[in-house]
């Protein structure tokens, strides 16, 4: 007998597992598959992977039944934002109560979030889950009652579906299999990611510095003695990788000025190198990418997960449409209008990145804020714009 689902999701990583929640919240039958197992164990410390979630997202997360099922002992809710455009300038405060918001955002690891949104699936009857399978190929399938896609998996499976889900992340197979071609910007910047304890609290404060090691932000995690670290370290600079432990912990006090007292780094490290990437289309028949394989951005703001849930919101509401109008969800027609919307809000976000990294990097911009950031903390109706660009938030 033939398996049918409305709509196959690959990738079971937050964007995958948000887009299942939302389709199954919007009443749609739906399979997740994913080449990895399911990945529960949240009892051993802080997760290397976390996510700075702006209000959208957490409204969505709300909306879709998983914001209630995370471990709320381990979100952070920050307040402050502290940007310095050199480790030996003023910095720049960013304060959700200067703009009337209750917070600037939360912090929550990816085991969190994947954990409460597998929660919220697996009460459901409209979502099946294959783990440990890997997609092998696509067919496209027209028989007399309608047109679909046929997935073979690994180990051998057959699925059928009205519509096909990439949310496999950057190497993305589904993107393969379409032809999709990229576009990619490298960044000369490579991301070292790991966790550190600080002798003194944090003051659920997130801060970030732009300074010639790189662009360093220091993410407050749930204790107030804990900080996850995103370091972009410039190609020149890749030394810093390779430091141990304790000469690391030193470089991050020379920078921070010995603020919080002793710095110990408490985690293993990542690295992964910075290429911004955008897929040339995010459509194809029967086919819609999201998250990462649609398009991957600099990690300095925090908002490439943020993207891939309002890719799903996106997505949801046209298939939503679809279906009230009757028309078939794989239809070109129907998925034009997700790939307008969503592929122009992530052209946007790059070319943000990108200004962003420049004005970083040159020296004349360091110098201007030593002069002008003591007059901007001053000016709330600027900080309030700057607030907003923080936030992802331009429509308030
Ligand atoms: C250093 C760093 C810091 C970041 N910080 C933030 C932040 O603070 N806030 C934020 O919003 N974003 C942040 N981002 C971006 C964010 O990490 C990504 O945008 C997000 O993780 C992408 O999620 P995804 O679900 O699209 O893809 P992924 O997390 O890559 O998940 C893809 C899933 O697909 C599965 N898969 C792949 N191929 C197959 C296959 N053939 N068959 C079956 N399964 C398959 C994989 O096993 C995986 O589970 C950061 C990125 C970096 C590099």
């Amino acid at each position: 007998m033939k398996i049918f689902y409305d709509a196959i999701i690959i990738g079971a990583g937050v964007n995958g597992l948000t887009q299942a929640a939302a389709l199954m919240h919007a009443g749609f039958r739906i399979a997740i598959i994913d080449q990895a197992q399911a990945n529960t164990d949240l009892s051993k410390g802080y997760d290397l992977r976390i996510y700075a979630i702006n209000h959208y997202t957490q409204q969505c997360l709300a909306q879709w039944g998983i914001w209630q099922n995370l471990d709320a002992k381990r979100i952070t809710t920050y307040h402050q934002v502290n940007l310095a455009f050199h480790t030996d300038t003023p910095s720049l405060y960013l304060d959700a109560h200067d703009d009337h918001e209750a917070n600037l955002g939360h912090i929550v690891e990816q085991k969190n979030w994947r954990n409460a949104a597998i929660e919220a699936l697996e009460s459901s009857e409209l979502c099946d889950f294959y783990w440990q399978s890997t997609l092998e190929g696509i067919s496209w399938v027209e028989d007399e009652a309608q047109k679909y896609v046929s997935l073979t998996l690994n180990p051998h499976q057959t699925l059928h579906a009205q519509l096909l889900i990439g949310a496999d992340g950057i190497q993305s197979k589904v993107r393969t299999l379409c032809d999709i071609p990229l576009k990619q910007f490298p960044t000369k910047q490579t991301a070292l990611i790991f966790n550190i304890h600080i002798e003194h609290s944090h003051h659920f404060e997130a801060r970030q510095y732009f300074c010639p090691q790189g662009i360093i932000a220091f993410l407050p995690l749930a204790d107030a003695h804990h900080y996850s670290m995103v370091w972009s370290i410039p190609d020149d600079q890749l030394w810093i990788k390779d430091l141990p432990d304790e000469a690391l912990a030193s470089e991050l006090q020379n920078i921070c000025h010995r603020q919080w007292g002793e710095i110990k780094v408490i985690s293993t490290r990542q690295a992964f190198p910075l290429i911004q990437r955008q897929a040339q289309r995010y459509i194809a028949p029967h086919i819609a990418l999201i998250g990462d394989a649609a398009h991957v951005i600099h990690p300095l703001a925090g908002q490439g997960a943020n993207l891939g849930v309002a890719d799903a919101a996106e997505l949801t509401q046209q298939l939503c449409r679809a279906r009230t109008q009757h028309r078939a969800l794989g239809s070109l027609s129907v998925l034009r209008a997700y790939e307008r919307a969503r592929r122009s809000a992530a052209w946007q976000m790059m070319g943000l990145m990108d200004i962003f990294q420049k004005l970083a990097e040159n020296r004349f911009m360091q110098k201007a804020s030593m002069a002008t950031i003591p007059w901007v903390n001053k000016l709330t109706p600027i900080k309030n714009i700057l607030t907003r660009f923080a936030l992802y938030d331009f429509t308030k």
